[in-house]
């Protein structure tokens, strides 16, 4: 055990904010400013100070678990546990095929854990039925990004760049709750001059920081970004030799925005017309201009288009791909970015390759020294696979997941969990999914481990082993390798995390996101390397760097950086990854969500975080102080709808959709709009409001409409 501070990073959100970690004498460790990290320069959250509490053996399984006759979870050795999932595995597969296996990941492995995963699925297991609880974060972004620039890395220019633009619409992202560091990057963008536009149904603490605050209706923030480019469009706005040179597919784009009138846009998203023209004099004033956006407009059955309306704003007015602009996704989980580059994503191999580009299952075929056609196709998404678990899929190993409470429907999804013939969970803690589980089997975490992570801004960073596990744990990794040697796989799947990044390297090597230039001896060196990084002439000689490929800068006369990151810190400023180089502006029109208010459920929902908690909670709900600040759920709700309701500030709702039902107290707050209700989704039991939460899936990312379903509310209980 070391004792002196290990310089690495938070365990939780995709800020991945530096930290110092120091062992403890007594056990355990500290929590230490780590001011050299230029991320968060020493700032942490509640979340970020308190994490080595989860390392404590009070709160955290340190022996596997494995389900008894009588139907109890017990103690068991390794061995056994091993022998169990491996022969359950190995039994459903022949019975039933592949496929009757699946595999479910989560966006907060490190990036060789998930790699690895994906691995195990295709060549040990063979199936398609893989994909991870990532699908759920920001995977309706990463289509839309996709779709207009070619290349998907959430901020495709480093943080650094906010404080120095002109302007940020900030849509459906809430930094005061979810990564509070990040605050001061718009607190620092307002004292240089710049302006801050928070677009939200909720006056949230971020909101009420903003220069100008957009309340829309939930679920209408596509015809909103279309309002503003009608106005930007009718006010001669637009950067016509920008989009000549740089865009196609302008004029579907500029047709289908025409038709949005600003009066009638203010009658879908209630956002008054006086409020559209201050946005975009705001956002197209300014010589550069970014558009950053989060869960609210990704997590709906139209996340896709959503954000691509917010892309034609960018491309209108020739904001992506240029110094200190662009349009950025701020990814939530710890690993969000890299955990969908390198393989647990259903469609998709190691270093972002599409699984069904033949080109690139040879490559990973290659390296992975299996037949390109043994590699098995796309799978299901992540609903899509939890709500098949008990039919043609029998058995789910899964791993840094808790879909018991994070999953849209979640009674569904958790009677499908129930229903599997064998369910297996790697966890730290005893989450409501693993006490589903036939065997559980404790993993290492964060401290104790060495792994890279890939942050918001697509900067791989390495979080360093800084503790020895408590007895009775293993790593991931070490799971794998003793399931795939049991399994018939003896080969292929190293304990050590160093060796399994050199193998990811190559697999990502040509790839969009390639990361063959990076070493984990360069990691060590520097604070984080942003992809793409291409190894040089001699890409197995750790001393070299990655070649600089994407970030030139066409004027050539910025000083965007003291000193420049390595890597690539700013993507598409000469060319977008597209074939002819160009953006693809997409023709995208308003549609209601899936399901709107009637009679019978006449109110809407929309969900979210809170600042002491993280995800699922199944980590922060085990720490004290923060528990402390967030004890349990609430119903949000504005002074106009609780006197309709006769509910009073404590009273218990019940908050009811065609799904189910959750309840909390009422939290009465005029920072809401009178036809929406809000929920923070952290908790199990009656106050899951998951269990409300919609599944209807966006057409092209798959991703559930967590953020807006019609409901009713009916107070239960006065305080
Ligand atoms: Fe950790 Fe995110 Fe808090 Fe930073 S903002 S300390 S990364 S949870």
């Amino acid at each position: 055990m070391q004792s002196s501070p290990t310089p690495t990073h938070c365990p939780y959100c995709a800020l991945q904010c530096g930290m110092n970690l120091t062992p403890a004498p007594g056990g355990g460790a500290e929590v230490t400013e780590r001011a050299d990290f230029p991320v968060n320069r020493g700032a942490l959250c509640g979340k970020g100070r308190s994490a080595p509490a989860v390392l404590s053996s009070r709160v955290r399984l340190t022996s596997p678990l494995v389900r008894s006759g009588d139907g109890t979870l017990v103690p068991a050795g390794w061995e056994e546990a091993l022998d169990r999932i491996a022969g359950a595995l190995a039994r459903i597969r022949a019975q039933h095929g592949p496929d009757a296996c699946g595999v479910f990941g989560g966006g907060g492995l490190t990036n060789e854990k998930a790699y690895a995963l994906g691995k195990f699925a295709r060549v040990v297991l063979g199936t398609s039925q893989i994909d991870y609880n990532g699908r759920f974060c920001m995977s309706s972004a990463a289509a839309a990004v996709t779709r207009a620039f070619g290349l998907d890395r959430g901020l495709p220019f480093p943080l650094a760049d906010i404080p120095r633009t002109g302007c940020v619409i900030l849509v459906g992202s809430n930094p005061a709750e979810t990564m509070p560091p990040f605050l001061r990057y718009f607190t620092e963008l307002r004292e240089n001059g710049g302006t801050l536009v928070v677009v939200d149904p909720r006056r949230t603490r971020t909101a009420e920081q903003a220069d100008l605050h957009l309340a829309p209706r939930p679920g209408t923030d596509l015809a909103l970004a279309l309002g503003l480019l009608h106005l930007v469009i009718a006010e001669g706005r637009t950067d016509e030799a920008y989009i000549a040179q740089r865009t196609t597919g302008w004029e579907e784009a500029r047709a289908a925005a025409m038709a949005y009138w600003p009066e009638y846009v203010e009658r879908v998203t209630g956002v008054p017309v006086p409020q559209l023209r201050e946005a975009v004099r705001m956002f197209c004033e300014p010589a550069s201009a970014m558009v950053l956006t989060a869960r609210g407009p990704e997590q709906q059955s139209k996340g896709t288009d959503t954000v691509g309306a917010w892309i034609n704003l960018c491309l209108a007015t020739g904001r992506a791909g240029r110094p200190l602009s662009g349009y950025g996704c701020l990814t939530g989980q710890g690993n969000g970015q890299g955990g969908r580059e390198h393989g647990q994503k259903a469609d998709q191999l190691p270093g972002y390759r599409k699984l069904t580009d033949p080109a690139a299952r040879r490559h990973v075929a290659g390296v992975w020294g299996v037949d390109p056609d043994s590699l098995p196709g796309p799978g299901r998404s992540a609903y899509e696979l939890l709500d098949a678990l008990g039919t043609d899929i029998r058995a789910l190993l899964l791993m840094g997941s808790n879909p018991v409470v994070s999953a849209p429907r979640a009674a569904h999804v958790e009677q499908r969990l129930r229903s599997l013939d064998f369910l297996a969970v790697c966890d730290v803690v005893l989450s409501e999914t693993a006490a589903l589980a036939d065997v559980v089997l404790p993993v290492t975490q964060w401290a104790e481990e060495t792994g890279t992570v890939t942050s918001l801004e697509g900067r791989v960073l390495l979080r360093r082993r800084a503790l020895a596990p408590p007895d009775g744990v293993r790593s991931d990794l070490e799971v794998l390798h003793e399931l795939a040697a049991r399994l018939g796989v003896e080969k292929g799947f190293p304990t050590d995390p160093e060796e399994v990044f050199d193998e990811l390297r190559r697999a990502s090597a040509g790839g969009p996101a390639d990361y063959s230039g990076i070493t984990y001896r360069e990691l060590a060196r520097e604070n984080g390397v942003f992809w793409p990084c291409p190894a040089g002439a001699e890409p197995d000689d750790p001393e070299d760097a990655c070649l600089d490929v994407y970030a030139q800068d066409p004027a050539g006369d910025e000083d965007l950086d003291d000193p420049e990151p390595p890597g690539t810190p700013r993507l598409f400023l000469d060319r977008f990854a597209t074939e002819d180089g160009r953006a693809r502006f997409a023709p995208v029109s308003h549609r209601p969500g899936a399901e709107e208010p009637d009679e019978e459920y006449p109110l809407l929902l929309t969900t979210g975080r809170v600042v002491a908690q993280y995800q699922s909670g199944a980590q922060t709900r085990r720490v004290d102080e923060l528990n402390a600040a967030a004890p349990g759920p609430f119903v949000e709700l504005h002074p106009r709808l609780a006197a309709r309701l006769g509910a009073a500030e404590g009273d218990l709702l019940a908050v009811v959709s065609r799904r189910g039902r959750a309840v909390a107290p009422a939290r009465i707050t005029a920072g809401i709009r009178p036809d929406t209700l809000f929920m923070p989704f952290h908790w199990p039991g009656e106050g899951r409001v998951n269990t409300v939460t919609n599944p209807a899936l966006d057409p092209v990312s798959r991703m559930p409409e967590f953020k807006v379903c019609a409901v009713r509310a009916e107070v239960v209980e006065t305080a």
